[in-house]
């Protein structure tokens, strides 16, 4: 008896916690002039469940844009919205097309349409975007079709353009205007992973620039002038020491350091841009190998620096503030 009193009470808190109090961040208000950074994924390719792979989600101009949907994205972006609002996450942008930043998208293609997502849902990425989209509708066509056919009630035909895809191959320049803000594509250097981009997002004179994977760039620095938030990744040491510890070759530990942004290169690109914060991602973060990473950053760069964590939240405002941090 006693028992089924808790379980009642479970289910009631369950029922009555509104969308995105899980980490006790606010549920998403869609204020025109809001502009919202949330990481919905932090982590490596090996990452666990504190930190889920690359994913950011940006809110702006009363629009939902997310970067990058790498393992655990849909299980973020049902945090943030909640049931009700998952479909409102309707584009989405890939940094490069390396897994780990690509496989959380068939949740947030399918959820986003079964969950109320009436017009298709659209992709930009480098060349070969388009190419991997048309697979993923085509994989996913036994379920449309079952879902079209038997689940009418889910599947309006109302609703059967969100189970289609708009993709789009870019290139470096403005990819997206619309609403006041403007998101612009420029190249970054991952090396052998040809184009790469990072991702700059602008509103009302307000910025935020997101690296993707990149080794130093001098053109991600001539991209993110100006920039209020600049979200970098980051091969920390302790990232380096786990590599080592993985592989016994030296050569693989190279090349894998070798494509990406270590200490010393990320302090050049901090003290050529000069944000009002910027904000490590893409590496792991717990609380000794986080203050690791921000004390070796402290030597050569005097600005603010943040480690990210999954569903961190960042309001960019007339200043940066880091508004959740679970
Ligand atoms: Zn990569």
């Amino acid at each position: 008896m006693k028992s089924n009193l808790l379980q009642l009470v479970v289910v009631i808190v369950l029922l009555v916690s509104p969308a995105g109090l899980v980490f006790g961040i606010e549920p998403l208000q869609e204020k025109l002039d809001d502009f919202k950074v949330i990481f919905l994924g932090t982590g490596t390719p090996v990452s666990g469940p504190k930190q889920f792979g690359a994913s950011i989600l940006v809110e702006v101009g009363g629009r939902s844009y997310v970067f990058d949907c790498g393992r655990g994205c849909g299980i973020r972006l049902q945090q943030v919205y909640g049931v009700s609002r998952f479909h409102r996450a309707d584009t989405l942008f890939f940094t490069h097309l390396h897994s780990d930043h690509t496989v959380g998208t068939p949740e947030m293609y399918l959820n986003g349409w079964t969950q109320g997502r009436a017009k298709p849902f659209r992709v930009f990425g480098p060349i070969r975007t388009k190419e991997m989209m048309q697979h993923m509708r085509l994989a996913f066509a036994p379920d449309i079709d079952i879902r079209r056919i038997e689940e009418f009630a889910l599947a309006t035909p109302e609703r059967m353009p969100g189970a289609e895809v708009v993709a789009h191959d870019i290139v470096e320049g403005k990819v997206l205007e619309e609403g006041g803000v403007t998101i612009t594509a420029f190249l970054v250097d991952h090396q052998h992973v040809k184009p790469a981009y990072g991702f700059r997002v602008d509103y009302q004179g307000r910025s935020v620039v997101i690296s993707g994977d990149t080794t130093y760039s001098e053109n991600l620095i001539k991209y993110a002038q100006g920039a209020d938030l600049l979200i970098h990744e980051v091969m920390s040491p302790a990232l380096i020491r786990a590599l080592h510890r993985r592989f016994s070759q030296q050569d693989q530990v190279n090349f894998i350091v070798g494509i990406h942004t270590t200490v010393p290169d990320v302090v050049r690109v901090f003290n050529k841009v000069k944000p009002k914060l910027a904000v490590y991602y893409h590496t792991n973060n717990s609380k000794e190998t986080s203050q690791e990473l921000l004390d070796e950053t402290a030597k050569g760069y005097k600005g603010r620096v943040a480690v990210s964590h999954d569903m961190m939240q960042i309001n960019i405002n007339r200043e940066v503030v880091i508004a959740a941090t679970p």
